[in-house]
């Protein structure tokens, strides 16, 4: 197993996108802690760390962090949106503290919908600079894009844009939107629907193919990608057995997955892939088991050739697999019993972050004044103003996500940190 740990270094960001999958909170891994948990990793013989946020470039120990894990011989990656590596002097610092691995957040290659989909203007070109930026570096360089409604008819195109203006880049992973988690629970019209996603994600998937590139898809049945079967980021974690711990910096604490199936329908029962699928990822009733469909094809070829790409994958290593039935007490604070969730198992439920909070809360100036708001369009503009940039066949919400309507509605990531203080303070 290529095991791989997660640690949330900060969760506030500089971004503010409508479909945040960890929003803000007031906490942040100090470097002690930082250390602590990678010691962990390193016990666990697992293979690397991503360190992720919110934005973990906002975090003052970043460097720091990444020197130590990579004395401790961990690969280090970073998942990140990109704005403050447009500094050529920022990422440099990175790379010399030893970053070998880039996750850059990028989700269309339109301007003005990557500006609203970021709610951040400019977001694009920061991003671009930091591409620039990284290609004369070491940094391996791959692109994260959330599959939503506005970019799921453009994935293809994006994909083009980015051959020709970053030919250096030879791996994408499409997330499709999870609606049941973060920001997006309040602004569920960013969810498409998975016929909505099929047409360009396969052409994205086969132009990739064709030049060379790999890719990974993760939340997405294999009915609706059966010819890529393998780069199914779940079928490839249940072929290979993985587990990956993280780090939250919210009420969610620490937590052991080891199961990557999802939910199932009737028909999957009949279906030959059912024991290398996902299923359909429906916790936000965004998506419709109707949609799914069974397939008739033998799944060997698919795990035989997951198990042959292992061989030739940087990332694996033949590790002794240490099965830990707890999570270390310095990450645990009060465990409670986890049971089997959809898809995961709670090795530990914190029943407080493990990080510590901000004293001077490091929100954009914006926010400070109104932390709840999803409420910045680039002009005015909307996503439907433009017809290219949109399938008109989709439905938008009545109300567009402008400031006079999303104000006076309280976020997802508001009520995390008040009840994460609120359960701070008791257990305090
Ligand atoms: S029918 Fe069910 S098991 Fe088969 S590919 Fe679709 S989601 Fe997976």
């Amino acid at each position: 197993m290529a095991n791989i740990g997660y640690i949330q270094m900060v969760r506030h960001c500089n971004q503010n996108c409508g479909f945040c999958s960890n929003p803000e909170t007031p906490f942040f891994h100090n470097l002690e802690q930082i250390r602590s948990i990678i010691d962990d990793f390193s016990a666990r013989d697992y293979f690397g760390v991503i360190l992720t946020g919110g934005e973990p470039t906002l975090s003052p120990v970043l460097p720091e962090a990444i020197d130590y894990a990579r004395q401790k011989n961990l690969h280090v990656r970073m998942i990140t949106n990109g704005q403050k590596m447009a500094d050529r002097a920022f990422t440099q610092t990175l790379a010399d503290a030893g970053l070998q691995h880039v996750h850059v957040s990028i989700h269309s290659h339109k301007p003005k919908l990557e500006d609203f989909l970021t709610g951040t203007p400019g977001s694009l070109d920061w991003a671009e600079q930091a591409l620039s930026h990284l290609g004369q570096t070491p940094i391996a360089v791959n692109i994260n894009t959330v599959i939503n409604r506005y970019n799921c008819d453009h994935l293809h195109e994006t994909i083009d844009w980015f051959i020709e203006k970053f030919p250096f880049i030879h791996h994408f992973v499409w997330n499709n939107l999870d609606p049941s988690i973060g920001r997006a629970t309040s602004n569920q019209y960013f969810a498409a629907r998975l016929q909505d996603i099929e047409v360009s994600l396969g052409k994205a998937m086969r132009r990739l193919h064709e030049t060379g590139r790999s890719f990974r898809v993760e939340r997405v049945p294999l009915c609706y990608m059966a010819e890529f079967a393998h780069c199914s980021t779940e079928t490839r974690k249940i072929v290979k057995s993985e587990e990956r711990i993280v780090h939250f910096l919210d009420n969610k604490g620490t937590v052991r997955q080891t199961e990557w199936g999802h939910l199932y329908a009737d028909v999957c029962n009949v279906c030959t892939l059912r024991s290398v699928c996902g299923g359909l990822f429906d916790r936000g009733d965004a998506y419709d088991p109707a949609e799914l469909s069974p397939q008739f094809v033998d799944a060997r070829p698919i795990i035989s050739r997951i198990v042959q790409d292992l061989q030739s994958d940087p990332a694996w290593r033949m590790a002794k697999f240490k099965n830990l039935a707890t999570v270390p007490a310095a990450h645990q604070g009060k465990a409670s019993a986890g049971g089997p969730t959809q898809g995961s198992y709670r090795a530990g439920k914190v029943a407080a972050p493990t990080g510590e909070r901000l004293v001077e809360p490091a929100f954009d100036p914006r926010r400070r004044q109104d932390p709840t708001a999803r409420d910045w369009n680039p002009e005015g503009w909307h996503p439907m103003d433009d017809e290219d940039d949109v399938d008109q066949g989709l439905t938008v919400p009545a109300e567009p996500p402008r400031a006079a309507t999303t104000a006076a509605q309280p976020t997802h990531s508001l009520r995390i940190g008040a009840a994460d203080l609120a359960e701070r303070s008791r257990t305090e």
